[in-house]
């Protein structure tokens, strides 16, 4: 596989799971790459292993439904690491469980993370990924977003999940459009149940449902999706992967 040296990649939502392992393999490949989360102590833990296996790592502290921190996370890369060919708009949370009785404050996390946290990060970094795409030897740049089986299929008792993830598609191809002739490629990665602490942060009755319906599915791992982002982010100019969707092959 293609080599990502002398490019910069900022992955959101590095400290856990598909960030986490999609920042390792980034910098593995020889990217320089910036952490973003909220949880600093993971960071630097993630940011640890990178350098002890040679790469180039930067904590940044940051919750991304906040603009101004979303801004500096972005801001903050390009004033370390010298440019931004690679975003990877991977923070997310899914918090299930039917609509009706549901406490809305858990749709307003899912909206402002999922959602506006992945707008205020795109916003900031097209510039610099227009500029990268331009600059650089690779001659193009790559702007990945993180979705779900969820943002295809709709289900019962995932509406508001659904609809976040739902609208990171509608928003992804009305970006890449808007930017795939300035060599700025906007990708979508669809990935099924995933073995990560995403579906741990849910309500206990909704955690029994989640488990009794996965009960008999070998979950992907989170190397499965940071292994479908290298792929993407290492084709040729010439090439955009669009959308991919990926479950676990017992998932049905
Ligand atoms: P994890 O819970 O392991 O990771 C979620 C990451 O998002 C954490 O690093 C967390 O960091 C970060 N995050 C959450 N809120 C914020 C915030 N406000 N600001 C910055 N970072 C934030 O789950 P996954 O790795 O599974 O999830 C990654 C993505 O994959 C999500 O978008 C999810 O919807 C998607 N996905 C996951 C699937 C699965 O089965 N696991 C299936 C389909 C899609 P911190 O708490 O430190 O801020």
């Amino acid at each position: 596989m293609k080599r990502l040296d002398g490019t910069v990649a900022l992955v959101t939502g590095a400290s856990s799971g598909i960030g986490e392992a999609t920042a390792e393999q980034l910098a593995a490949r020889g990217a320089a790459v910036a952490l973003a989360a909220r949880r600093a102590d993971r960071l630097d833990a993630v940011a640890a292993r990178i350098r002890s296996a040679g790469g180039t790592a930067l904590v940044i502290e940051a919750d991304v439904t906040d603009q101004a921190q979303a801004v500096s996370a972005v801001e903050h890369t390009v004033a370390e690491l010298g440019r931004l060919d690679t975003l990877v708009n991977n923070a997310g949370v899914m918090l299930l469980g039917p609509v009706v009785g549901a406490p809305t404050e858990e749709w307003d996390r899912m909206v402002r993370v999922n959602l506006l946290g992945l707008l205020y990060c795109s916003h900031a970094a097209v510039p610099h990924l227009i500029r990268a795409a331009s600059d650089g030897s690779r001659g193009v740049a790559d702007l990945v977003n993180i979705s779900s089986v969820a943002g295809r299929v709709p289900r019962s008792g995932s509406g508001v999940y659904n609809a976040t993830k739902f609208g990171v598609g509608a928003f992804s191809e009305s970006l890449r459009q808007e930017v795939t002739q300035k060599h700025v490629r906007v990708s979508l990665v669809e990935p099924g149940a995933t073995d990560t602490e995403l579906r741990g942060h849910n309500r206990p009755e909704v955690m029994e449902t989640i488990m009794a319906r996965f009960k008999d599915v070998e979950p992907l791992q989170a190397e499965d999706i940071a292994d479908t982002v290298l792929y993407i982010v290492t084709r040729p100019r010439h090439m955009s992967v669009n959308e991919l969707l990926v479950r676990p092959t017992e998932q049905a």
